[in-house]
């Protein structure tokens, strides 16, 4: 999954999800959090099931014979879990495999757990070139097996609080906030903002629905931002030979845009036209679909993992893994990596021509949607209270409204994601948040700065997850 959904179209079938009972004592008994005799037996002798430590010894495993069996078990999860595999190009038969072993939940999870006792055991290969890289191939894969355990126990009834669930598939858990840490922002909002009766929200959504492109424009002011963001891109990086994308404008789709990667270097970039799509969000779509976004990081995944180390386990995309918050947080941080201060106001400019608006407007409008950005993460408190119990539907909605000044509608899709795929939602601001600390940390505060790509570039290239951001 791509960029925030709308699930206006699928509302009604997710409305009848509950929200969850929640169980804090419930131990958590994946990821990197197993049952200490297993986690022992793993250190010291050639793996024995982590239930079963009676079993033989069985016989040590290479890397990449624990990466296909990963690949195969996410494999086995897609087939139970509609949307839970992104991305597969690896070889057919696996999935077929797959389809034919009908693995259920519990196979899944316990054999998760008997993969990740293996893994601790076995020695990380040898990469004098690159000793690090190892390291994060193995700690990758622990945390990648424990998010698949943890989802496969949820397909099974296990509930978990907000914060826990964050921590078992995206291996972080996102800060706190309080309605005080947005005041500044709604302040600066209402100062900017055209002085109409109404709501700040109000104000907010008619303001930024001026700018939503033109139905019969957007598919050429889409390619140009796509298009300039690529040669921006191809300056400071080079890009895999024959790498490309297809550009569709599509309707009747339970989100608003999304990055199909198909392998050999190729993605197809779907945008929902039925939606209003403002030249923020034009700006915001080219970057984190597709340059610096998904389709730069997929094709590097590609051509440094899988066919320049040989890793296996890349050719899939688990979508509830710890792997998207890396995906989601850097595709968002390309935005401003990509279209720093000057050169976004510059771009704003150029698409206010294309879109047909008055450019002279481009200063206030930037100035808007950069005060409207700081808001994001209220979407992840938003979330954390509904999902815990501690706010209904309604009263959700309308903290959205107040805090993240959405308009109804939007308040309410926001809600229906929230119940499909409930703390995914950290994975944007908050990764972004993250990926900027650990670019800024090793590049530099020069914002698009040689460093500061060369930083993001080894990011995205190499498998670290957000315990590895340090
Ligand atoms: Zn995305």
């Amino acid at each position: 999954m791509r960029i925030f959904r709308n699930l206006a179209v699928i509302t009604a079938t997710l409305m009848t999800v509950a929200a969850c009972h929640l169980d804090r004592d419930d131990p958590l008994v994946f990821g990197t959090r197993l049952p200490q005799a297993a986690a022992d037996q793993g250190q010291t002798q050639a793996a024995a099931p982590a239930q079963a430590p009676q079993q033989a010894p069985l016989p040590p495993m290479t890397m990449n014979e624990i990466a296909v069996a990963y690949v195969k078990l996410v494999l086995s999860l897609g087939e139970l879990d509609e949307g839970y595999v992104d991305a597969y190009y690896g070889p057919p038969e696996w999935r077929d495999e797959a389809r034919a072993q009908k693995l259920d939940a519990a196979k899944i999870e316990s054999q998760s757990q008997r993969l990740i006792v293996r893994l601790i055991a076995t020695a990380p290969e040898e990469l004098p070139a690159d000793p690090e890289l190892a390291a994060l191939r193995k700690s990758y894969l622990k945390n990648q097996l424990g998010a698949l355990s943890a989802r496969a126990a949820m397909l099974q009834g296990r509930k978990f609080s907000f914060d826990d669930e964050a921590r078992a598939l995206y291996d972080v858990e996102a800060p706190h906030y309080a309605e005080s840490d947005f005041l500044p922002a709604l302040k600066q909002l209402d100062a900017l903002l055209p002085k109409e009766p109404g709501t700040l929200a109000q104000r907010y959504n008619r303001y930024i629905d001026r700018y939503a492109v033109p139905k019969d424009k957007l598919q050429s002011v889409m390619r140009a931002a796509i298009g300039y963001a690529q040669l921006h891109v191809r300056g400071h990086l080079e890009l895999p030979q024959g790498e490309r994308f297809e550009l569709a404008l599509v309707g009747d789709k339970p989100w608003s845009a999304y990055n199909w990667y198909q392998g050999n270097f190729y993605s197809r970039i779907e945008v929902n036209a039925e939606q209003p799509v403002s030249i923020s969000r034009v700006i915001q779509l080219a970057s984190h679909e597709g340059y610096p976004g998904h389709h730069v990081y997929n094709s590097l995944l590609e051509k440094d993992l899988v066919r320049g180390q040989g890793w296996p386990e890349y050719q899939v995309y688990p979508l509830y893994s710890p792997q998207s918050f890396i995906a989601e947080g850097s595709a968002d941080f390309g935005v401003e990596l990509t279209f720093p201060d000057a050169q976004r106001l510059n771009f704003e400019r150029e698409l206010f021509d294309l879109a047909g608006f008055d450019a002279s407007q481009v200063e206030t409008y930037d100035r808007v949607t950069r005060a409207a950005k700081v808001l994001n993460p209220a979407a992840i408190e938003a979330a954390r209270r509904y999902l815990d119990g501690r706010m209904d539907a309604d009263s959700a909605a309308n903290w959205l409204q107040i805090y993240a000044l959405a308009s109804p509608e939007r308040a309410h899709q926001r809600i229906a994601f929230f119940d499909h795929y409930r703390s995914y939602i950290i994975n944007y601001s908050y990764g972004e948040e993250l990926i900027r600390n650990y670019v800024e940390a090793k590049g530099g505060r020069d914002a698009g700065s040689d460093a500061q790509w060369h930083a993001y570039i080894r990011l995205l290239s190499s498998p670290r997850v957000a315990t590895e951001l340090n």
